[in-house]
């Protein structure tokens, strides 16, 4: 159990006990946790000012700098709720989410509310704090100067930095308890129309302490953040378990293989988490060395399939094991992963590699289609109940009541446990391609492909097949200097796949498309592969 209610009152404890240790390093520029303490409620005071309410939403869209940290700590210490908005969302996306969250206030960065966000917002009742800091690191020329200072000069009233400075003081009586939504995190989308997880405070310190206390960092830990911190992942395993634990945060605004990798080297860290993808974005890397790893105690993948080739090849080329871990949203990041220290065994039939053992307090359970229990190894849906599953969506009472009947989070996933309690994520339900009323689960396809040397992305779809009723399809993206020849890849997979499983059909592509968090978008090369039918 955390000591803690919210990450508002670990700050507190960790301003006291480490004042002057770095929380957040990004580029050259340095925030102790006493400086982020007096700027996020700096922040706070501001909101307060201009009527923001306990209760009330405030949508931040940022990337990975210490003004995403700022703002969020500072609408939690105003009371609100936070809506983390996916950078990469277009204005119809950013419009639902300010619609359905009615929010009543969004921090995003001049350059977002230049470019696309002033129309996006102009009809709904929100008013903007703008950052005049939030440098592109690809346009940054001389960025890696501390882009704090640099905005505290800036002329703009509204500027967060600007804001923060001013000292004022956070509202009292505001802080708050595990029951309150600490965020509303819409789903990234993979799979509809974006529905919001209300994520309470103590879902986040259930996790975040479970982070503190199961990955066995030194004191002081050093974390890089990977993933982005809007999504869950980013959220919870970095920004919140990295508080939790008054480690240090090294930012860098987005992945990018080349500056994550320089970031490793200066500063040198012990933790980070990411998708598969980014892990093979830094192996095929042409300047990553082993020494990139050498300072991690633990590197964890999660929050999408991890092909078993992968954590082969990583190991072998860069001395790492990439630890997997499974989770979704709904259950505020990880709900089940590889304690340290050990290996995930491979299912000997599907060659599928385990997503890890349920954490303390959490049940997971393998239904069939009438929510009954199957027997070790056999598929079903995944179902999970455990303090970090969600209350429910925001204002969505019938697909609350669908997912989460008796508050048991029904994942979509199909899966299966051994006997020993290894949890294996077969795919999700909706992915499933019926060839000839066969079932194939595109993952199992994606495993074989990754074993290919000239693999470096895969991902497999149905699509519409007169004869068979679906076809399988695979979508690639070559690794550096590797030949396309589609026509290989297609018979190394059917000398290792039944029939019926191999994809007859095989398109290369420069990059396959991804959510901001990392995952490939299998959605968009199902409607893609339609199109052109
Ligand atoms: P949407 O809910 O709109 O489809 P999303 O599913 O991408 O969006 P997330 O909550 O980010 O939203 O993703 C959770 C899903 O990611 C899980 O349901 C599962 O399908 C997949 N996933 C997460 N971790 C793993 C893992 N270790 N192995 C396989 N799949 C994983």
């Amino acid at each position: 159990i955390s000591p803690d209610a919210s990450l508002v009152h670990a700050l507190r404890r960790v301003a006291g006990e480490v004042p002057e240790r770095t929380f957040l390093a990004y580029f050259d520029g340095r925030l102790s946790h006493r400086e982020v303490d007096e700027l996020s409620d700096s922040v706070a005071g501001h909101l307060a000012a201009r009527g923001v309410g306990r209760g009330d939403r405030v949508a931040v869209l940022l990337q990975n700098s210490p003004h995403f940290v700022l703002a969020v700590l500072g609408a939690w210490k105003a009371g609100a709720v936070v809506v983390p908005v996916n950078p990469m969302y277009k204005s119809g996306e950013v419009r639902h989410v300010l619609r359905d969250g009615e929010v009543a206030a969004l921090i995003c960065s001049d350059r977002a509310w230049e470019s696309y966000l002033r129309e996006t917002a102009a009809d709904s009742p929100v008013w903007i704090v703008l950052t005049a800091c939030e440098l592109d690191f690809q346009t940054r020329g001389d960025a890696r100067v501390l882009t704090f200072e640099r905005t505290a000069q800036a002329q703009d009233a509204d500027d967060l930095t600007a804001v923060a400075r001013a000292g004022n003081k956070a509202p009292e009586g505001r802080a708050p308890g595990p029951d309150d939504i600490a965020l509303i995190s819409y789903t990234s989308g993979t799979s509809g129309t974006p529905k919001g997880a209300t994520n309470t405070h103590g879902n986040i310190m259930y996790n975040a302490e479970r982070q503190r206390t199961g990955l066995g960092l030194p004191e002081a830990p050093v974390y890089f953040a990977m993933a982005p911190l809007f999504h869950i992942t980013g959220m919870v395993c970095q920004f919140g378990a990295c508080l939790n634990s008054a480690g240090t945060l090294v930012l860098a605004y987005r992945f990018e293989a080349g500056v994550v990798l320089d970031a490793f080297a200066e500063h040198r860290p012990h933790y980070t988490v990411g998708p598969s993808t980014a892990f093979m974005a830094l192996a095929a890397h042409p300047s990553v060395t082993p020494d990139h790893f050498s300072s991690f105690r633990i590197i964890s993948s999660g929050g999408a399939p991890l092909p078993p080739a992968l954590v082969e090849k990583f190991r072998a080329g860069f001395g790492p094991y990439i630890r997997n871990g499974y989770g979704l949203t709904e259950c505020t990041a990880p709900c089940a992963s590889v304690p340290p220290g050990r290996e995930a065994p491979v299912d000997p039939a599907s060659g599928t590699l385990a997503v890890g053992v349920p954490g303390p307090d959490t049940v997971v359970r393998i239904v069939d289609d009438e929510g009954a229990e199957v027997p070790f190894g056999e598929q079903g849906e995944i179902v999970v109940r455990g303090p970090q599953v969600v209350p429910g969506y925001w204002r969505r009472p019938d697909a609350t009541a669908e997912t989460f009947p008796g508050g048991e989070l029904r994942t979509g996933d199909i899966g299966f446990m051994d006997a020993e309690g290894w949890l294996y994520v077969v795919d999700r339900k909706k992915d499933m391609i019926n060839a000839s009323g066969f079932k194939v689960w595109p993952r199992e396809v994606e495993d074989v492909l990754y074993t290919h040397p000239a693999v470096r992305e895969a991902a497999v779809v149905g699509v519409p097949d007169g004869y068979r009723g679906e076809t399988v399809k695979a979508y690639i993206s070559l690794r550096p200097g590797a030949e396309p020849d589609p026509d290989e890849l297609a018979a190394y997979c059917k000398e290792r796949l039944a029939a019926y499983k191999y994809p007859r059909l095989v398109e290369i592509l420069p990059d396959l498309p991804k959510t901001a968090s990392g995952k490939i978008l299998r959605r968009e090369l199902r409607s893609r592969s339609h199109e052109s039918q």
